[in-house]
């Protein structure tokens, strides 16, 4: 017999799958059509890994006749039968003879898209004795976990049932590369064992080494009908392709404190952790795509003495464990653990410094976009600070400013979050439906605008009209042309000069905004021009405002509740759109801005009126001046 470089132990029987198997194998469910064992024989063909031993026992003659010497799939397939089921070690023990030095061991009941190349040359760089894909899922507590190292050595396996709420979220995931002389005495020929629950466990006991593989390629297991609906959906909605590292991948950055858990003051124990409403299930909505969740987060109280590196480790494996019984987990974590301002008593001084990862710096997001193969054109960064969207903004990625936590009140930097919704739940979904579904209506218009200079966009308070803006600011910018969005916002009058219920113009200073942009139009040359910025909180202008240089050939999109019932301006502008949003998601938004700003409900009330008699009528008119109408998002 020749020697075999991969071991499928393929002896299931399948019996919870029956429905999808009938009188096959389990290996032999299939997936879209093709039997699972296919699926991966083809995957260790495309990785090179010709010579595969498949461990038969149930139904094995199905096997047999369906891929026989394997020719006709481009490998060599041999089988060993197993005469007497005595586990997955049990299996292996038998096959060991008919093994290379090193092998990769699959289970054949799941699916995987992984670079079995990488992960073997990664076993053989760190001269383990075995290797396990190790990953982050969706059911930890009944998921056999593992302990790593900060070298991703294994320390210790927790396999299932385990009591301690504070594993971590590291499960094993029936994929290994071993070295025959690593499993030496440690399988029998009589005790029936397991490969993960009792093997490793020996191995780890007589000091064998073993390597913790961590990945976010895509291996599922499909051992119910329910996983392999979801899994034969996964595949359909190219989960695995997105998670493969065949391309960039793409990431949700996420805030720690104030945007995933409530924020608490110098949060330093895990029963301070509180998830916040809907961020668990905002999570698992990112899981679900095939897009990575990485916290990002601040964490100066190591720096001050206030909370060890191993107190902010608990504190995560807490929030990891919290997500994990919601079905919900995190990619990775990456923290920074500095501060610059040093001269206080307790604290640590090696870690009082200027650092590179201090957010609104970018070192934790570089990091994790070189760890894991991140594209930032398509990733966020969500978050509930000003710091938290300069990184964002500064690291390439889009970013959106969420109204819980801080809510964008710090303070310490410019605010200008590319979109700002109530919690990360509506930002989550604002990523994967509404962007998505606004970007299909800009796209024509970031056409038509293609030889403009000025592009106008007008509708009713809160009718959704600055995140079309924004989206069509991208959509603009991916054919390679710059544009600006000038939010009409930012030329509202102080709020002494501002009159309720005179009418939409004499809220707005929009002569002032037609002066500033006229001479733009035409023009050969770089103009420098300032913008105020509107804090919606406060009702006022911050008091630093953001010089904005237009070139020549830039787009300039103007939004704001009149910017089609201005004379000047419509005349100005080559492309017009109107926003339209139904009346009543229209109403709720403007009734939950008003209230956050701290309005009574019988104030709202009165706004909302205020608002109707000054703008329904000019701005229902100004609709005949649009070029284009789209239909603002909105979650109802
Ligand atoms: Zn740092």
């Amino acid at each position: 017999m020749t020697s075999f470089e991969v071991a499928i132990l393929a002896g299931g029987a399948g019996s919870r799958l029956k429905s999808r198997t009938g009188p096959w194998p389990k290996p032999m469910v299939p997936i879209l059509g093709t039997p699972l064992l296919e699926h991966q024989i083809a995957l260790c063909r495309r990785h090179g890994f010709l010579k595969i031993l498949l461990l038969v026992h149930h139904a094995h003659e199905h096997i047999r006749a369906y891929f026989g010497d394997g020719s006709a799939y481009g490998v060599s397939l041999a089988y060993a039968l197993e005469t007497t089921p005595r586990g997955t070690a049990g299996a292996l023990h038998d096959a060991l003879p008919h093994l290379l030095d090193t092998f990769l061991v699959l289970y054949g009941d799941t699916y995987l898209d992984v670079n079995l190349r990488r992960m073997w040359d990664a076993h053989l760089k760190q001269k383990a004795d075995g290797t396990l894909f190790v990953h982050p899922n969706d059911h930890p507590h009944d998921s056999d976990l593992v302990e790593l190292d900060d070298q991703n050595v294994v320390t210790a396996l927790y396999p299932y049932p385990h009591r301690d709420e504070c594993r971590d979220n590291l499960a094993t995931a029936a994929l290994f590369v071993m070295q025959r002389s690593g499993l030496d005495g440690m399988t029998s020929r009589d005790t029936p064992a397991d490969l993960v629950r009792n093997v490793c466990p020996t191995m780890l006991r007589a000091g064998r080494r073993l390597y913790g593989y961590v990945s976010p390629e895509y291996i599922k297991d499909v051992g119910t009908p329910e996983r392999l609906d979801q899994v034969e959906h996964d595949v359909t909605a190219g989960v695995p392709e997105r998670l493969s590292g065949r391309g960039l991948r793409a990431a949700v950055f996420l805030d720690r404190d104030g945007t995933l858990n409530r924020e608490v003051h110098h949060l330093n124990a895990p029963e301070q952790l509180e998830l916040l409403d809907g961020a668990a299930d905002a999570v698992r909505r990112i899981n679900r795509t095939g897009r990575l969740a990485i916290v990002v987060t601040n964490q100066p109280a190591v720096a001050r003495g206030n909370l060890t590196p191993a107190g902010l480790e608990h504190i995560h494996r807490k929030l990891k464990g919290m997500l994990g019984r919601q079905g919900a987990y995190l990619d990775a974590i990456f923290a920074c653990p500095h501060h610059p301002d040093s001269g206080f008593p307790g604290e640590v001084r090696e870690l009082k410094m200027e650092c590179d990862c201090r957010k609104p710096r970018t070192g934790l997001i570089d990091a994790a976009c070189r760890d894991l193969a991140i594209d930032r054109g398509t990733s966020w960064m969500v978050g509930d600070t000003t710091s938290d969207i300069e990184a964002g903004r500064r690291a390439g990625l889009r970013t959106i400013l969420v109204r819980t936590g801080h809510a964008g009140q710090d303070g310490k930097f410019l605010f200008r979050p590319d979109y700002v919704v109530s919690d990360l739940e509506a930002a989550i979904a604002w990523i994967l439906d509404g962007h998505p579904q606004i970007s299909r209506q800009t796209a024509p218009i970031a056409v038509a605008a293609l030889d403009s200079r000025v592009v106008l966009i007008g509708g009713l308070a809160r009718s959704g009209k600055s995140f079309v803006a924004q989206v069509l600011k991208e959509s603009v910018q991916a054919f390679g042309r710059t544009a600006h969005v000038l939010s009409l916002d930012s030329w509202l009058k102080p709020q002494g000069e501002r009159a309720e219920g005179k009418g939409v113009m004499a809220r707005f200073d929009v002569d002032r905004l037609a002066t500033t942009i006229s001479p733009l139009v035409g023009s050969a040359r770089f103009h420098s021009i300032e913008v105020p910025i509107y804090d919606r909180g406060r009702r006022s202008m911050y008091d630093r405002s953001a010089q904005v240089a237009i070139g020549p050939d830039d787009l300039i999109i103007v939004e704001g509740v009149p910017a089609l019932a201005h004379s000047d301006l419509v005349r100005l502008a080559d492309v017009r759109v109107h926003v339209e949003m139904p009346e009543p998601e229209r109403i709720g938004r403007l009734r939950a801005d008003y209230r956050w700003r701290g309005e009574s409900d019988a104030a709202v009330d009165a706004l909302i009126a205020s608002r109707a008699a000054d703008e329904s009528e000019p701005i229902q008119n100004a609709r005949a001046n649009a070029d284009f109408t789209v239909m603002a998002w909105t979650t109802a």
